[in-house]
């Protein structure tokens, strides 16, 4: 059976939330994203991620949509 490559996927890029500086693209999934809301009432970002520039782990948001 193949994959199915078709889905809610979306590509977005993580930008530092203290430096701005644009560090990570990353994936996630809508629905996944909609069921944790729903039943944690808690959101995938923002992400705590290593900042190369801060050397640190700090907030990282969503930035925007990518393709
Ligand atoms: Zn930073």
């Amino acid at each position: 059976m193949a994959k199915k490559s078709k889905g809610p996927r979306q590509i977005v890029g993580l930008k530092c939330s203290v430096c701005n500086a644009f560090g990570y693209v990353t994936e996630f999934n809508k629905n996944n994203e909609q069921l944790k809301k729903q039943t944690s009432n808690e959101s995938t970002f923002p992400l705590s991620k290593y900042c190369k520039v801060c050397r640190k782990h700090t907030e990282h948001k969503q930035s925007k949509k990518l393709k």
